[in-house]
C-alpha cells in the first residue's frame, strides 16, 4: 500500500503563537516582515518538509480488485457458476467465470486510471499563495510555505498555513472547518489570552480557513501535519467515488432488471421443466445462458469509464471538475452568466486614456512596460507640465496591491491586471514607482469590494504628511467628492456633469473607467474608516482602460447561439462598457443592458419577465447575480454561472453548474463551484458544454447499444423455448458471446469523439429521461430484428440441409455480425452514418471489431474450440450471407432513424414558423 511518510516541521507542536507579540513572533521564526530570502525558504522547505496535509489511506490494491465482485449482477453469475459446476457442466463455469474476472479485470483497470487522472487534476487546483521573498510580493505553491514566511491574504483567499496576523484590515475569516461556526471573526493583531480557545485567537489565521472580508498580512508558524487542521485532518481526507446521479440512477436500473431477468428466468425454468418435460439440468444451463445474455453486467464498469474519459477530456480543455455531477448538468445548461473581465476579455489591461478636469489625454504603450508616451490633441507632451497627472500617477502606485517584474524584457504583473496597468501608467507618466512606494508607508487601508466599489490607502511618508487615496468606479468617486484638482493647482469646485459626461464617453468606447480623488489628513490619522472617504475628498482624474475582448470568446458566443444556449453577461462594470463589449463578443442586443440600481427596482415577478430578454447586466453586485440565476432558474432553465469573488459562492452554489475562475478567482469561490476553469477563458465553458454533451450522448450510446443487444440475444432464447424449438445458439455460445463482446464493443462505445452536429442541436430538457420513449422502441425494433437473422439465418441453414451445429454456428456468427453493425450505428444516434467519417470511425472501434472478429473465426475454424461450443466451420458463401445479415440490419435501422430525424425536423420547422 502507498504511504505518505509525511516530514514533520521541526517546530514543537506545543508552541503557542497566540499569546505572544508579533515582534517576539518575528524573532523567533528568525525572520522580518519583508520576508525571507528565496535562498532561505529554500532551506527551510528541506528541514521542514512540504506544507500539505497527511494523505488520507487509500484503499489498497485488493480490496479495489475485490470491490469489482461487490455487484449483484456479479453475485447472480457467482450463483451460476456455482450451480453449473454442481451440476458438473465445468466448461458453463469456466466460461461465466471467465465472464466475471474479465469484467472485473477491466474495471479494475479502468478503476485505477480513472482515480490516477481525478489526482492529477485535483493537483491543477492546488491552491497558491501570495508572499513576500527578499521583499517583494510573489506567488508561490501553497506546498512551498515555510514557517517565517510572510503570506498577504485578502477576502476570498484559504489561509494556507497556520499565521500570526502582522496586520489585519476590516479582516473576518470564516473558521467552520475548526470551529463549527459560520459566522466569520474579525481578526486584529493584538496577542490573545494564552488560554484562549481556538475561535477566540484573534491575532491568528488558521489553515484551511477562508478569509471573508478586508485583507491582512501574517508570518507562518506552522506548515502541513503541524497545523491545527493537520492534526485533525486524519478526519478530513475523502475518497470520491465516480459516479453522477445518472450513472447511479442507471445501477438502480441495472439492478431491478436483474431482478425482473431472474424472475423471467425462473418462470421459464418452471415451464420448460413441468410443461416443456424438459430435463432440469438441461433446462437450467438454458435459463442460465438467458440471464448471463440479459444482465448487463457490464454497464457499470463502462459507464464509469465514459464519464472518467469525459473528466479527462474537459481537464484537457482547461476545464476542471469538482464535483462529478456537473458533468452532467453542464452538458445541459440552456443559458451561461458570465463575467466580463479575464473571461470575455483577455484581462491584459492598459491606460488608453486619462480624463483631468480640462483635457483629455491619449497614452501609448505596450502591455505592461511602464514606457511609452501620452499624447493631448495628437501631440505629444510632457507630464511634468501638467501638475495633476504626477499627482494621478502617485495616487495609482499607493492605492495598488499589484507589483510589477521584468523578466527577460517582459512585463508581468503579480495581482491585480487592472492594479498592474495602473503602476505601468505611473511610470509612463514618470514616476519610478518601486521608489516611490519605499518613500511611503501605508498604515491602513480600505479593501476594494464589490460592494462599494472602490479601494482607499492612508499613506504617510517621511516627512510627516498623510494622504488618503481612493480609486474606484466613477459615480462613486464623483459622489464621494467635494471638490475637484484644478488644472492650475489647488481646488474648484466639482463640476460632477462633467465628470460622468466624461466617464460615459470613455466607456462607450468599451474602456474600463477608474476615477482618483485624495485627502490630505494630519499626520496623527493612522486609521481609515469609512467616514473618512465620504464627502470629502478631491477629484484627481479619471483612466481608461482596454481589455481586449478574447478572439475565441467571439468564436464560443456564436457557437454557443448555434447549439441554443444564451449567453448573459452579468458585470460590475460601467453600463456603457459592457455594452460596447456585448457588441464586439457578439451577444444580442448590447444595448438594452440593465444595471444593478435597474434590478434594485425590480420585484422577482418583474425581474422574471425582464431576465430572458437582457443579455447585459452592469454594475452588478454578488447579490444581484442570485437572483438572476433563481429568475432564470424559474423560467426552468440550467444556469451555468460563473464567479471569482468571495461573494460570488451563494450564486455559484444555487447555479445548476457554479464556475470559477481558476486564475483570477478566489479559492472561496472555487470551494463553491462545480467547475474550474485553469485558463479563465469563456471559450473553455462552451468546450465543457460540448464535452459535458458528448459524455452524456455517450452514456446514451452505451445504454443503447447494450440493452438492445442483451434483449435480442435473451428473446433468441426465450422464443424457442416457448414455441418448443430447438435452440438457435446454445447457453454455452451465449456465454462465449457475452465474454468476448461485453469487454470490447460495450467498451468502444465510451470512447467515441463528439458528434459534429453536438453544438447545433437545442440542450436537452431539464427532465429528460435517459430511457425515453425512443429508446425503449429502439431496443424493441433491434430485439425483434436481431430475432429475424437468427432465426432466418438458423432456418435457412436447417432447410439446406446442415447439421444443427453447423446451423447454430451460423447463428451465432450472425448474431456477433448484427452486434457489430448495430455498434457502427450507434455511433452516430444523431445524424447520419453513412459518411466516410462516420465509416472511418475511431482506432478503439476498430481495434474491438478486430479483435472480436478474430474471436470469431477462432471459435468458427479452431478445432479446439469447436470441441469445446460444438462449432463448425462455415462455408465461405454463408459467410458472406452472414455479413449481409449485418448490412441489412445496419439498412434497416439507419432508414428507420433517418425517417425519425426527418419527421422531428419537420416538426422543429413547423414549431418554428408558428412562433
Ligand atoms: P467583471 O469581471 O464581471 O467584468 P468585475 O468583477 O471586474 O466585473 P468588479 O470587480 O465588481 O467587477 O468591479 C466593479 C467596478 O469596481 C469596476 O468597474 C471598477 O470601476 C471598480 N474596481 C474594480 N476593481 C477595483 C479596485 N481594485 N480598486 C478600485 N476600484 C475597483
Amino acid at each position: 500500500m502507498a504511504t505518505n511518510v509525511q516530514q514533520q516541521p521541526t517546530q514543537a507542536p506545543q508552541a503557542s503563537w497566540h499569546d505572544r507579540p508579533v515582534e517576539e513572533v518575528l524573532q523567533a521564526l528568525k525572520t522580518a516582515p519583508a520576508g525571507l530570502s528565496q535562498d532561505e525558504a529554500g532551506a527551510r522547505l528541506k528541514s521542514h518538509g512540504p506544507n500539505r496535509l497527511p494523505e488520507g489511506r487509500k484503499r489498497s490494491v485488493l480490496v479495489r480488485f475485490l470491490l469489482q465482485f461487490h455487484n449483484i449482477l456479479i453475485y447472480v453469475l457467482l450463483g451460476a457458476a456455482i450451480v453449473t459446476a454442481l451440476l458438473d457442466h465445468l466448461i458453463d463455469t469456466a466460461v461465466i467465470l471467465a465472464v466475471v474476472i474479465v469484467n472485473a479485470v477491466i474495471g479494475f483497470i479502468q478503476e485505477g486510471k480513472a482515480e490516477k487522472a481525478m489526482d492529477a487534476i485535483r493537483q491543477m487546483l492546488a491552491p497558491r499563495a501570495n508572499v513576500l521573498r527578499d521583499g517583494e510580493r510573489c506567488s508561490v505553491d501553497g506546498e512551498a510555505l515555510v514557517p517565517g514566511d510572510i503570506v498577504l491574504l485578502e477576502a476570498g483567499d484559504k489561509v494556507p498555513a497556520d499565521l500570526r496576523l502582522l496586520s489585519a484590515y476590516g479582516m473576518s475569516v470564516q473558521e467552520a472547518i475548526l470551529t463549527g461556526e459560520s459566522v466569520p471573526v474579525e481578526k486584529r493583531i493584538e496577542a490573545a489570552a494564552a488560554d484562549a480557545a481556538l475561535g477566540d485567537r484573534a491575532g491568528m489565521a488558521f489553515s484551511g480557513t477562508l478569509v471573508a472580508s478586508g485583507q491582512g498580512r501574517g508570518v507562518v508558524v506552522a506548515t502541513g501535519a503541524a497545523t491545527e487542521i493537520g492534526r485533525i485532518s486524519s478526519l478530513l481526507s475523502t475518497v470520491e467515488i465516480l459516479t453522477t446521479p445518472l450513472v447511479r440512477q442507471m445501477g438502480v436500473f441495472a439492478r431491478w432488471l436483474t431482478v425482473l431477468i431472474l424472475l423471467i428466468a425462473a418462470l421459464l425454468l418452471a415451464y420448460g421443466y413441468f410443461l416443456g418435460k424438459h430435463e432440469f439440468s438441461e433446462m437450467f444451463m438454458v435459463v442460465v445462458g438467458l440471464s448471463v445474455a440479459a444482465i448487463p453486467e457490464g454497464l457499470p464498469a463502462v459507464l464509469t469509464i465514459t464519464l472518467a474519459i469525459g473528466v479527462q477530456s474537459m481537464a484537457r480543455r482547461n476545464a476542471i471538475v469538482r464535483r462529478l455531477p456537473a458533468i452532467e448538468t453542464i452538458g445541459a445548461v440552456s443559458v451561461i452568466c458570465t463575467d466580463k473581465t479575464g473571461t470575455l476579455t483577455r484581462n491584459e489591461m492598459m491606460v488608453a486614456s486619462v480624463v483631468t478636469s480640462q483635457h483629455l489625454f491619449g497614452l501609448d504603450g505596450t502591455g505592461y512596460e511602464p514606457k511609452g508616451a501620452i499624447r493631448l490633441d495628437q501631440a505629444d507632451v510632457d507630464a511634468r507640465e501638467h501638475a495633476v497627472l504626477g499627482e494621478l500617477a502617485r495616487a495609482s502606485a499607493l492605492c495598488n496591491d499589484a507589483a510589477l517584474r521584468e523578466r527577460d524584457g517582459v512585463w508581468a504583473v503579480e495581482g491585480d491586471p487592472m492594479e498592474g496597468a495602473l503602476l505601468a501608467f505611473s511610470g509612463k507618466l514618470g514616476t519610478e514607482v518601486r521608489r516611490h512606494q519605499a518613500g511611503w508607508t501605508r498604515t491602513d487601508a480600505i479593501a476594494f469590494d464589490s460592494q462599494h466599489r472602490f479601494m482607499a490607502t492612508l499613506c504617510h511618508d517621511h516627512q510627516r504628511h498623510a494622504f488618503v487615496f481612493v480609486k474606484g468606479a466613477p459615480e462613486r468617486i464623483v459622489a464621494m467628492c467635494r471638490d475637484q484638482r484644478a488644472a492650475a493647482g489647488g481646488s474648484e469646485p466639482l463640476d460632477a456633469g462633467y465628470w460622468n459626461r466624461e466617464a460615459d464617453r470613455i466607456a462607450a468606447r468599451g474602456q474600463r473607467v477608474l476615477a482618483f480623488a485624495v485627502r490630505a489628513v494630519p499626520p496623527e490619522h493612522t486609521v481609515l474608516e469609512h467616514s473618512d472617504v465620504e464627502g470629502t475628498l478631491t477629484l484627481l482624474g479619471m483612466v481608461g482602460m482596454i481589455d481586449p475582448p478574447r478572439a475565441e470568446a467571439v468564436a464560443a458566443v456564436q457557437e454557443c447561439h448555434g447549439a441554443g444556449i444564451r449567453v448573459k453577461m452579468i458585470t460590475g462594470d460601467h453600463a456603457r462598457t459592457a455594452a460596447a463589449i456585448g457588441a464586439q463578443i457578439g451577444l444580442r442586443d448590447p444595448d438594452s443592458a440593465l444595471t444593478g440600481a435597474d434590478l434594485d427596482n425590480m420585484n422577482d415577478a418583474a425581474l422574471k419577465a425582464a431576465v430572458l430578454d437582457c443579455d447585459v447586466f452592469a454594475r452588478t453586485s454578488p447579490e444581484h447575480k442570485l437572483r438572476l440565476v433563481m429568475a432564470l432558474q424559474s423560467h426552468g432553465m440550467i444556469v451555468a454561472m460563473t464567479g471569482d469573488g468571495v461573494n460570488d459562492a451563494p450564486a455559484l452554489k444555487r447555479a445548476d453548474a457554479g464556475i470559477a475562475m481558476g486564475l483570477k478567482g478566489s479559492e472561496a469561490a472555487k470551494e463553491a463551484a462545480e467547475l474550474v476553469l485553469a485558463d479563465d477563458n469563456f471559450a473553455s465553458i462552451v468546450s465543457a458544454v460540448r464535452e459535458g454533451r458528448t459524455v452524456y450522448d455517450n452514456i446514451k450510446k452505451v445504454i443503447s447499444w447494450t440493452l438492445p443487444t442483451n434483449a435480442g440475444e435473451a428473446l433468441s432464447i426465450i422464443v424457442a423455448l416457448l414455441f418448443g424449438m430447438t435452440l438457435p445458439v446454445t447457453a454455452l455460445q451465449i456465454l462465449w458471446i457475452n465474454l468476448i463482446t461485453a469487454a470490447t464493443l460495450g467498451i468502444a462505445l465510451a470512447f467515441e469523439p463528439t458528434e459534429e452536429n453536438t453544438m447545433r442541436r437545442p440542450p436537452r430538457a431539464r427532465d429528460e429521461s435517459l430511457i425515453g420513449g425512443e429508446l425503449v422502441w429502439h431496443i424493441v425494433l433491434v430485439a425483434v430484428l436481431f430475432l429475424c437473422g437468427v432465426f432466418g439465418i438458423f432456418s435457412y441453414a436447417l432447410d439446406k440441409g446442415y447439421s444443427v451445429d453447423l446451423a447454430r454456428t451460423m447463428a451465432l456468427n450472425t448474431l456477433v455480425a448484427m452486434e457489430i453493425f448495430h455498434l457502427f450505428f450507434i455511433r452516430n444516434i444523431y445524424g447520419t452514418s453513412l459518411t466516410w467519417k462516420a465509416v472511418r470511425g475511431t482506432r478503439v472501434v476498430w481495434a474491438t471489431v478486430i479483435a472480436v472478429t478474430a474471436a470469431q473465426f477462432a471459435i468458427t475454424y479452431l478445432p479446439p474450440l469447436q470441441a469445446i461450443f460444438a462449432t463448425e466451420p462455415i462455408p465461405l458463401a454463408d459467410g458472406v450471407l452472414i455479413f449481409g445479415v449485418g448490412v441489412a440490419l445496419f439498412a434497416l435501422i439507419e432508414t428507420e432513424k433517418q425517417i425519425r430525424l426527418a419527421i422531428k425536423r419537420a416538426r422543429g420547422a413547423l414549431a418554428g414558423a408558428g412562433t
